[in-house]
C-alpha cells in the first residue's frame, strides 16, 4: 500500500481509497509527495 501525504494539510492518504485520481478527502487539494522517498538520512561523511 502506497502512502502519499498531502502538501497541504499533512494528512496521509492512502492510495488504495482513492481509485484513479488522487485528492486529498480533507481539503481538496492534488499536490501530494511521498513521505518515504523525500525524508531520508543521508550521513555526509
Ligand atoms: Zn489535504
Amino acid at each position: 500500500m502506497v502512502t502519499y501525504k498531502c502538501f497541504f494539510c499533512g494528512k496521509q492518504i492512502s492510495a488504495k481509497t482513492t481509485k484513479g485520481k488522487l485528492v486529498c478527502q480533507y481539503c481538496g487539494s492534488r499536490v501530494f509527495f511521498k513521505p518515504r522517498t523525500t525524508i531520508k538520512k543521508v550521513k555526509a561523511i
